[in-house]
């Protein structure tokens, strides 16, 4: 009998569903509705429901369990939302919302992990590195969120926060964060974070494409500058999630991962810090499934 895997990536503003075959890998049908989070989050639910139904009707095939990428984190004491950047999530009983709604039992898991999950199996993990054991997943976007898999399962944590590096602090008296602290990973070296530096110093406001591009051109000293902050504080960020559980392989997803010296000057800047005798051998990996890694990741929680 063919088994189907079903995974929902739920977002901010658009709520993505995949039904695959578990066999194949092949996607038999994906399809998104809008969140609409601030009609609020009972509606959020409804739309949840709403999108489930339609790909029942459209596949004939009813699922016996899903996969939810999420933003935030399920507290796995009080079983409620956490950390969410769509506000009305938190505090919430959402996976036993979910849960009663469709009928079915769900798993969930934040966004950062399940992009972490889905490039450590099913993305350029497996291609680039098939023996790697330990792997950090890390959005550097418009936040910065990580994920930790180990041998295939994601390191959720006592709280729920493993892989929450974004909110390391790594600035004295740097800007300050909603998670309620100041001069967080994310406030230095965020896609939003390294604009709003490289407006600080220069006056002018430019995005981070066009900043690094004048980085390359050599004509903008302000844009070196910034292109420099973000080499220095992620190299020596990434030093403390190296001497912890020194992972063989480091994937990046976001806007800032599109940054070429990311891979390089960074990473030169990593060795720096760590404590090892000898060139860095952590590979640094470019994403594979872009957009699709929230949705494959939650299909892999429920494989
Ligand atoms: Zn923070």
């Amino acid at each position: 009998m063919k088994k189907y895997l079903w995974g929902v990536d739920l977002g901010g503003t658009k709520i993505e569903g995949v039904v695959m075959n578990a066999e194949t890998n092949e996607i038999l049908i994906r399809k998104r509705i809008p969140t609409e989070a601030d009609s609020g989050y009972q509606h959020i639910i409804s739309q949840i429901k709403k999108l489930i139904d339609l790909l029942i009707a459209e596949t004939n095939i009813q699922p016996n369990r899903i996969g939810f990428s999420t933003p935030g984190t399920l507290d796995p004491t009080l079983q409620t939302m956490k950390n969410c950047n769509t506000t009305c999530m938190n505090g919430e009983p959402m996976k036993r919302d979910i849960e009663i709604a469709l009928g079915i039992p769900i798993e969930m898991a934040n966004d950062a992990n399940c992009f972490a999950l889905a490039e450590a199996t099913m993305g350029i993990v497996p291609e680039k590195a098939p023996n790697a054991q330990v792997i950090f997943g890390v959005i550097l976007g418009t936040g910065v969120g990580g994920g930790v898999v180990v041998n295939g399962k994601v390191i959720g944590g006592r709280h729920g926060i493993g892989g929450e590096w974004g909110h390391n602090v790594s600035e004295e008296n740097g800007e300050p964060c909603y998670c309620g602290k100041a001069g967080c990973n994310e406030k230095v070296f965020a896609g939003p974070a390294l604009e709003k530096y490289y407006s600080k110093i220069s006056g002018e406001n430019r995005k981070l494409k066009e900043i690094y591009e004048r980085h390359l051109a050599g004509t903008d000293a302000h844009a070196t500058a910034t292109m420099k902050r973000l080499v220095k504080s992620l190299g020596k960020a990434l030093h403390y999630v190296v001497n912890v559980i020194d992972p063989d392989v480091i994937v990046f997803g976001g806007g800032v991962s599109n940054i070429d010296l990311v891979y390089t000057e960074a990473k030169a800047e990593l060795e720096n810090w760590i404590f090892n005798n000898r060139k860095v051998e952590t590979l640094f990996l470019r994403p594979k499934l872009g957009d699709s890694a929230g949705v494959f990741g939650a299909i892999e929680l429920v494989r």
